[in-house]
């Protein structure tokens, strides 16, 4: 006997997207593009980040598992942006996706092969400030005579080690090219070069360039590694590509393989990372360099108002090096053109913006859609002070992360040496918090550690204090140092193994760092509520390792997330550098200290050249596409400096390019009560 059985199609493919209704012609071809390279290439707001978002989503619903589909995109909060929203359209797990910046994909890559590029699993992420320090260990004992010529500081000497990496050009070449004056110390640095990189391995450390070229190194050194993640990554998606630099494309490339699985897309006009290394020639020769390559432009943009959109194009016109691409509205106009306002002074300035808020508030616009975007940002201190006087809530997305303050990374470094007992700048860190032991004493403390049975072998026989405590510290600081070393210990559990994040935060600051703090900082509630904050935040991790490296990336050059992640369920105006803006919208849009020598920056103006401000104007085309309905253009015509007292200030350049009926001037006069 048989019987006949239909296999009905899963759930998801009863939830089908319209894609046809949601997406333009062009938009339509390349979401369901076969598999192969493809490249779209448009202007702002023209949808290139919807089409990989639906993109993604028909990949999934074509039966694509998840983790068959890498997607890397400008910030973290991005990509997962891009999968709330793929997962509001399908019913399919998207956790199981790799999502997220280059760096963060390259940290988790890496510790699944540490071994295999020299490295122990477990490894630290140091920031800029621990380079910083790092560096500094290593040339004080690296023996250079520093005093002959002038040397670069470590700060300089990491930047120059990093333009060599992301650009792949080699010292020589950016020494030569981007620091000439320091040519006659090359050899110096090259060398520093090579101690600091043994350094790193010797500690178990690895700066944020590392994560790429780690990754990079894996992947080339280790064919069978390469072979298994090009069949992982079926389907490769990557957003922004017009700031990706030299390493980033290699990666992708390699991992794409032979049959180039790969999908980017970008914009040449908002190419704004060229001093951090990218590299237009990424997105330009992608059709030259996979010649079978489908390219896809775009020619509609769904954002602006058509009123925001001419000035825009207006804009960025003037620039020589780029594709020409005349970006049609797909909206009505409102009639009311972009507002050019000229004020007396930055206070008034700051006025001027707190006041029309308010007034966009009472309008019905919320909050969560206005933004005040600058080009640095020292520019927003008097928005910032004026925002807290008015009572608008607001959220800042430049400066100082919350990361990267020092009680903070105290903490930290009291995690990071519990999991990674060869992190001699924790340990350093952690030990000199403690009154009485000065860089001396903690180096001397470090040789000892390194000599006892603690630091050796995969896990450490006992607790941290059976060794710690052996080695001696002046009289002075005993109670403390002692105190510090049972810390340690409770930060292992009876089997040795690493505490959960929370229990660990909770553990430090009883043990050690309230005293400390209470007596280290004038604001110490305020950091005591960072560090609550923190102790919150980390609830939401189990694994003390991957917190680190979370807490790591956060603090790096490519984020814009403080750990009160629920800060998008709060209502408030968005503060951010025009860097940071990139790829998002807002109803209304303030574009302050628009005054030459502030935008375009001086320092640019002044060594930058052609090539120069011709990205300070694409700074300038990024700032003012970001907003959907409604442009302010704002800038103080009178600055007062310390030095100099009243400046007059001339209005930027971008502005005074523009034709002037696409503006129109408003006269703003204070009123006095
Ligand atoms: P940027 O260059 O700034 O990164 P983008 O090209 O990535 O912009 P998106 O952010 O994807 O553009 O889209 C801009 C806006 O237009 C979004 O609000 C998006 O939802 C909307 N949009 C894009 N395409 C369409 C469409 N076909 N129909 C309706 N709305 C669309
Ligand atoms: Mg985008």
């Amino acid at each position: 006997m048989s019987r006949d059985y239909d296999l009905q199609p899963s759930a998801s493919a009863a939830h089908r997207i319209d894609y046809r209704a949601e997406l333009n012609d062009q938009q339509f071809a390349a979401v369901t593009a076969p598999p192969g390279p493809s490249l779209v290439i448009a202007g702002a707001g023209s949808g290139k980040t919807r089409t990989l978002t639906y993109r993604v989503a028909y990949l999934l619903d074509n039966g694509i598992a998840p983790e068959n589909i890498l997607l890397l995109t400008f910030t973290n909060k991005a990509a997962r942006e891009m999968l709330d929203r793929v997962q509001s359209l399908l019913p399919v797990e998207t956790r199981r996706l790799w999502g997220g910046t280059f760096h963060s994909i390259g940290n988790r890559i890496l510790r699944h092969h540490a071994d295999r590029v020299g490295l122990r699993p477990g490894f630290s992420i140091m920031d800029r400030e621990d380079q910083k320090d790092l560096m500094d260990t290593v040339l004080a004992s690296s023996g250079l005579d520093t005093t002959q010529h002038r040397f670069p500081k470590p700060e300089v000497l990491g930047e120059i080690f990093s333009l060599a990496d992301n650009t792949g050009e080699g010292i020589k070449q950016v020494v030569h090219e981007r620091y000439p004056y320091f040519a006659p110390v090359l050899e110096g640095i090259l060398q520093m070069r090579a101690l600091y990189a043994a350094k790193k391995l010797e500690t178990n450390n690895v700066d944020f360039d590392d994560l790429l070229l780690l990754t990079l190194r894996l992947f080339q050194e280790h064919g069978d590694l390469c072979e298994r993640y090009q069949r992982q990554f079926q389907f490769i998606l990557v957003d922004e590509y017009q700031d990706t630099n030299t390493l980033q494309s290699e990666l992708v490339e390699l991992l794409a393989g032979p049959r180039g699985h790969l999908m980017v897309v970008g914009d040449d006009a908002q190419s704004i990372y060229s001093w951090r290394g990218a590299n237009l020639k990424n997105i330009l020769e992608f059709p030259r360099r996979f010649p079978q390559a489908k390219v896809y432009k775009i020619e509609v943009n769904y954002r602006s108002v058509p009123e925001v959109l001419t000035l825009a194009n207006a804009a960025i016109a003037v620039n020589h090096g780029q594709f020409t691409k005349a970006l049609r509205p797909a909206r009505k106009g409102r009639g009311t053109l972009p507002a050019l306002v000229p004020l007396d002074s930055p206070s008034a300035q700051a006025a001027f913006v707190a006041q029309r808020i308010l007034e966009l508030r009472d309008e019905g616009v919320n909050l969560n859609e206005i933004a005040v975007i600058y080009r640095a940002h020292f520019h927003s201190l008097e928005i910032q002070m004026e925002l807290t006087k008015c009572g608008i809530p607001f959220a800042i997305t430049s400066g100082l992360r919350f990361f990267e303050q020092a009680h903070v990374k105290d903490v930290a470094a009291f995690m990071k040496f519990a999991l990674n007992r060869s992190d001699e700048l924790s340990f350093i860190r952690l030990v000199r918090l403690v009154p009485g032991i000065g860089s001396m004493s903690a180096a001397r403390l470090w040789d000892g550690w390194m000599k006892s049975n603690g630091a050796r072998g995969e896990t450490m026989s006992g607790v941290f204090s059976d060794y710690l405590l052996k080695l001696k510290v002046p009289r002075k600081a005993e109670k403390v140092w002692a105190q510090t070393c049972y810390t340690l210990d409770e930060l292992l559990d009876a089997g040795g193994k690493p505490q959960p994040p929370a229990a660990m935060i909770r553990s430090v600051m009883e043990g050690v760092y309230e005293d400390y703090m209470q007596v280290k900082f004038k604001n110490y509630e305020q950091r005591q509520q960072d560090l609550e904050q923190l102790d919150n935040y980390s609830a939401r991790f189990s694994d003390t390792g991957e917190f680190l490296s979370q807490l790591a990336l956060v603090s790096g050059v490519d984020t814009d997330e403080r750990p009160d992640s629920d800060t998008q369920d709060r209502v408030s105006v968005t503060l951010t550098t025009a860097h940071q803006a990139k790829g998002l919208e807002w109803g209304a849009v303030f574009a302050v200290w628009l005054a030459e020598g502030m935008f375009p920056n001086k320092r640019v103006l002044e060594n930058g050249g052609e090539d120069g401000l011709e990205e300070e104007r694409r700074l300038f085309y990024v700032t003012v596409t970001r907003a959907k309905d409604e442009l302010y253009l704002t800038y103080p015509t009178m600055f007062f400096q310390a030095r100099d007292g009243n400046v007059l200030q001339r209005p930027s350049r971008f502005i005074a390019d523009l034709p002037s009926n696409l503006m129109e001037k408003w006269n703003v006069r204070s009123v006095f009560p």
